[in-house]
């Protein structure tokens, strides 16, 4: 959320694209409050036209995730709290998102949220059809199983864990 108190307009040498990038650098995915949208690398760039229009490029993380239009709303409303009416969401969807765009300092925010975060690389993406370990977030225990395909959302799956008996969410990786 943009306190506009903490952002007066025009201060200082800041350029509208500079509080362009402030604004949406508070935006956070609306199903994990925890990782800004850049954070999760949905927001993939901030530039601004000849006719100084912002233009905001994000992908769209799970194909017909239902977050991403909200994730547009909220970036409009950031761009509008900061005081830039003229910008424009742009979609795009190639390359494809992946979760081998998240940052690890991300990874260990959604581990700390609870959420056992993707694992990277190329063996975690069979992670789905396999019986590859998913350590629990809570206690790190590997002793876990998968109850449900869908967690709290179509993005993530619902495990267990044997050893603290807490359910978890997983961040699925594609
Ligand atoms: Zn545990």
């Amino acid at each position: 959320m943009v306190d506009a108190a903490t952002h007066p307009a025009g201060s200082g040498d800041e350029t509208i694209l500079d509080r362009a990038r402030a604004a949406l650098d508070q935006v956070c995915d609306p199903e994990i409050p925890v990782l800004t949208i850049r954070d999760i690398g949905i927001l993939r760039d901030v530039r601004q036209d000849e006719d100084g229009t912002i233009e905001v490029i994000i992908t769209p993380t799970y194909s017909g995730c239902p977050a991403m239009g909200m994730i547009a709303i909220e970036v409009e409303l950031a761009l509008a709290r900061a005081g830039i009416d003229a910008h424009r969401v742009t979609l795009r969807h190639s390359p494809a998102w992946t979760t081998d765009w998240i940052p690890d300092s991300a990874l260990e925010k959604l581990r700390a949220y609870g959420i056992a975060p993707p694992t990277k690389g190329s063996n975690s993406k069979r992670a789905l059809f396999t019986n590859e370990v998913i350590a629990c977030p809570r206690c790190g225990s590997s002793e876990t199983d998968r109850i449900s395909e869908f967690g709290s959302t179509a993005c993530k799956a619902l495990y267990r864990c044997r050893s603290c008996l807490e359910p978890f969410d997983y961040f699925k990786c594609i």
